[in-house]
């Protein structure tokens, strides 16, 4: 099936917060020229314009870039992916970066959902995670967009923050709900090796949360968020009626889709592409007149469709089997083997309805269960 999605990865920070591994390069603005010539390299290696009914900007920080800089970014972007009407147009930012010209930016460049990484409305958590805005940038960033005429605002939360109790996560909870966004995401912190954070573990300056306690936070946020309207769709992810992500859902339902710029991942007629992780190695090769591509690869059926089941099952509604059977030729259930009946026995894997999914129990302990149908 022909992609319609198109993701963009913007590589700038102001600074990297000591938990992130992302592909960025922070005070590096002075790369922003480079970058935008490579990215109108890169679009134009599609032959011929590619209607679209998603696009994403994230990073790294979009709104990082100078308001004339989205809009050349932009603009060579629709160029190639013209959006078609209806399109969800997402842009990740950052509060400290959205200013009343930058929201009018946005909105006059046709973006019409902003993810917003507030993190936490703690400040302490915020001072740990090493942010650069307070709880109080957040809502005055929520209101500029709304002023702006982006209604659709989604907050990204993090939990198991060292330090951080499980009052104040459900503070920050209810913090974000009062914001009235129209989603909201949850994610566990992690320590990567190769950051900061990483590295301040090790050296006992930093103390992880406890699993325990970072399990009871993840079931605070799937029983108070749909207590206040949001129904969870995802592992991490929860949404007002009608206002999933659509960008995202593409990747869980193992669509093809687009992606460019620096350690972008494409997903093309059955074939994985990543871009150079360095942002540097990737200017230069495609300045080059290079390809940016560090890795390709070609997926069997078989691989297509254990990594399509193993992506699907992070959708709460799971799998539908019928469905799954026709457009792969495998059944999930075989795909899983005899690890099946073992999850199904300890509450982890249910089927209703048609469906294989994760329960309740399975959302907590998913990385494993996924696991055995790779
Ligand atoms: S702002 Fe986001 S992308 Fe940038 S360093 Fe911090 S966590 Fe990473």
């Amino acid at each position: 099936m022909t992609p319609r999605s198109v993701y963009v990865h913007v590589p700038f920070c102001a600074h990297r917060c000591g938990y992130c591994d992302f592909t960025l390069v922070a005070g590096r603005d002075d790369l922003v020229p480079r970058y935008l010539a490579a990215m109108r390299s890169e679009f134009s290696s599609v032959e011929r314009p590619v209607p679209v009914d998603t696009i994403f900007l994230g990073g790294g920080t979009p709104t990082q870039l100078p308001p004339e800089g989205l809009r050349q970014l932009v603009g060579d972007l629709v160029e190639r992916f013209p959006p078609e009407p209806g399109c969800e147009f997402s842009v990740e930012a950052n509060p400290a970066d959205v200013d009343g010209t930058m929201a009018a930016t946005l909105a006059e460049l046709g973006v019409n959902r902003v993810s917003l990484g507030a993190q936490s409305f703690d400040a302490d958590s915020l001072q740990v995670l090493e942010r650069d805005h307070s709880p109080s940038d957040v809502r005055v960033t929520v209101e500029r967009l709304r002023t702006a005429g982006i209604e659709n605002v989604s907050v990204d939360l993090i939990f198991g923050v060292p330090g951080q109790s499980l009052d104040a996560w459900r503070a920050t909870l209810d913090a974000a709900v009062a914001l009235e966004p129209t989603h909201v995401s949850t994610y566990g912190l992690t320590f990567e090796k190769g950051t900061a954070f990483w590295t301040r573990r090790e050296k006992g300056q930093l103390t992880a949360c406890d699993d325990g306690v970072e399990a009871t936070m993840y079931e605070l946020a799937m029983d108070r968020l749909p207590v206040a309207g949001f129904e969870q769709y995802e592992i991490s992810n929860f949404a007002k009626p009608g206002q999933r992500c659509r960008h995202n859902v593409v990747y869980w339902q193992g669509r093809s889709f687009h992606a460019f710029g620096p350690g972008a991942a494409r997903y093309l007629d059955g074939r994985r592409e990543v871009n150079h992780r360095s942002v540097t190695t990737w200017l230069t090769r495609v300045e080059r007149g290079e390809t940016g591509i560090a890795d390709r690869e070609e997926l069997d059926p078989e691989s297509q469709a254990r990594e399509r089941l193993a992506i699907g099952l992070r959708l709460v509604e799971g799998i539908d089997l019928a469905t799954f059977r026709e457009e792969t030729g495998h059944d999930p259930r075989s795909l899983f083997g005899p690890a099946l009946e073992q999850h199904r026995s300890s509450d982890l894997l249910e089927e209703t309805n048609g469906h294989l999914r994760l329960t309740r129990r399975g959302r907590l302990l998913a990385d494993t269960v996924v696991a055995d149908c790779l």
